[in-house]
């Protein structure tokens, strides 16, 4: 890897550790290492050593020995653990806060909202680990009761994005545990300091309680450890955040032992505005949507659909907004900054072959349009008006970059903006700016969106923990967090007992 060794960046992680009271891992001889760096210089951070098939293989049997004890411990002690986590996140949010925002460039306010995700799923596991429970149903036989009950499923394979190097995993963890599961974490390769970190300060909650065993972390190549990890019939469920590449990569080989698979992948969102719609409210959401988190979050807003009588007001907000955004390029531990670099180099060059095919296919560049001049993998935010007739490929694609495509439809033709909403592979998010109650009542219509998050009046990104998050086709139809999504780490068990002393049969058999 090119990167210099920089003492800053080293000096900052190693302080930001010291002050979780954690060590960083050290290198040794007889491991591969990677080196991990920071997007806004890129320069170096850590040297990580990472997992072997061999050690990778101790860590699922070690996770599989905590099964056989933590599926016994009553839900409400394993809701503490959780509590007690929360615990330790609140008093070390800035700190880890700061190590999203070295090791992923994520603006510092976005990457305490990050931890702050974390904190609120710990709450609400906790709360579950009163409340979960199963149906009493009417039994038909005279002196029968049925019910269903929800036990431990088994470890948890958790494979994550880079993009939400701690949230994701929260997510799942928290659940899990409060369901019986541990979890074998399989961070991606670009953040591995956010894992150790927050493995770091899970570790001695559990240790403790005595199942320092339940929870384990494995920083390993896609092949041949994940690959391993995704085959390896002890782990009944695997739970993979990622691109739609990933997801077709894991997905049957998961299906080929017969697991389950809890899928969360890309997103190609859009955002629909008719000519009732607040413009202000409006032009703040798709800015914030499309630009935030450098248009790296799985639910950015990528395609802006703009009833025609309003396109040109929006259109002309949205070039001044974008063009004060430029001068808001920067570090992101800046409070000042708005938009921080991309990960890696590899994906600042995505971006760059996009917007010449882009150019290729006839799109208007309104703004941006360019990788900045500085160190570091940063863009600038990207406004394009794509045709509103000929096909355009960019626009059917999810390139993690911040670019947002607008075209314009009809007044009356809502029915085209919703077309083009899910005329894509993916299902995620997306959203309708509209005071028409008709308007709204149709965006929610089973012909309406096709996706597994359709907001109104808000933009695309920043769900809430409470409700199920994840999408449909392409997006892989997995729900994560909130609602019923605990569903997923549990088996459903269907109970009847016989309290009487006939042996009476169901549909009314005799068989005597
Ligand atoms: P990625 O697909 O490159 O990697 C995601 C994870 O999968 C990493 O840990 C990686 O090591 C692992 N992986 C990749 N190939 C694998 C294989 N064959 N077997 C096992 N593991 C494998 O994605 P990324 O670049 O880290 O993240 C960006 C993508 O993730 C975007 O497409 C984004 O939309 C999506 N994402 C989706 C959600 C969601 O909730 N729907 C959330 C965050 C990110």
């Amino acid at each position: 890897m090119d990167c210099r060794m920089s003492t800053s960046g080293e000096t900052e992680i190693h302080q930001l550790f010291t002050t979780l009271g954690l060590e960083l891992p050290s290198a040794t001889s007889t491991r591969d290492t990677i080196v991990t760096e920071d997007p806004s210089s890129g320069a170096a951070l850590a040297r990580v050593p990472l997992d072997d098939l061999a050690s990778a293989q101790a860590k699922v049997a070690a996770a599989c020995d905590a099964f056989t004890r933590l599926r016994l411990e009553p839900g409400p002690a394993r809701g503490d653990l959780v509590r007690k986590f929360g615990a330790r996140l609140r008093a070390h949010k800035d700190a880890l806060a700061r190590i999203v925002c070295a090791e992923v460039g994520k603006g510092i306010e976005e990457a305490r909202g990050e931890v702050q995700e974390m904190i609120d799923i710990c709450d609400y596991a906790v709360g579950l680990s009163r409340t979960l429970g199963g149906r009493t149903m009417l039994s038909e036989r005279p002196g029968h009761r049925m019910f269903e009950q929800w036990l431990p499923l088994g470890p948890v394979l958790c494979i994550s994005a880079f993009n939400f190097p701690v949230a994701v995993w929260s997510w799942n963890a928290a659940i899990a545990l409060v369901c019986g599961d541990p979890v074998i974490w399989k961070p991606s390769l670009k953040a591995p300091l956010c894992a150790i970190a927050t493995h770091g300060l899970l570790q001695p909650v559990l240790a403790q309680a005595g199942f320092g065993d339940a929870m384990q972390l494995i920083t390993g190549a896609d092949d041949p450890v994940a690959t391993a990890l995704v085959d390896d019939p002890r782990l009944p469920l695997v739970s993979a955040t990622g691109s739609c590449a990933m997801g077709r990569a894991v997905a049957p080989r998961v299906a080929a032992r017969l697991g389950r698979s809890l899928l969360e992948l890309g997103g190609n969102n859009a955002i629909i505005v008719d000519a009732t719609a607040d413009l202000d409210l409006a032009a703040r959401a798709i800015v914030f949507g499309a630009a935030g988190t450098a248009g790296q979050r799985c639910t950015t807003t990528r395609r802006l659909f703009v009833a025609r009588s309003i396109e040109s007001p929006l259109r002309q907000r949205l070039v001044a907004a974008y063009q004060q955004l430029q001068a808001r390029i920067g570090d992101p531990r800046d409070p000042q900054t708005l938009v921080g670099p991309l990960i890696d180099r590899d994906a600042q060059s995505r971006f760059r072959e996009m917007i010449a095919e882009i150019q290729r296919h006839g799109g208007e560049l309104l703004v941006g349009g360019a990788a900045v001049d500085r160190p570091g993998y940063f863009v600038q935010p990207t406004l394009v008006r794509a045709p509103d007739h000929a096909t355009f490929p960019p626009i059917d694609q999810e390139t993690f970059a911040p670019i947002l495509y607008i075209r314009s439809f009809e007044d009356d033709d809502l029915g085209r903006a919703l077309a083009w909403n899910n005329g894509v592979e993916q299902g995620l998010s997306s959203a309708l700016f509209s005071d028409s109650v008709r308007a709204v009542e149709r965006f929610w219509s089973p012909a309406g969106s096709d996706c597994g998050i359709a907001n109104v009046n808000l933009g695309t990104s920043g769900a809430e923990i409470g409700g199920a998050f994840g999408g449909e086709k392409a997006t892989g139809g997995g729900r994560e967090a909130g609602s019923d999504a605990w569903k997923s780490y549990m088996r459903r068990q269907t109970c009847t007992i016989n309290g009487s002393r006939a042996l009476p049969l169901a549909q009314g058999i005799r068989w005597d």
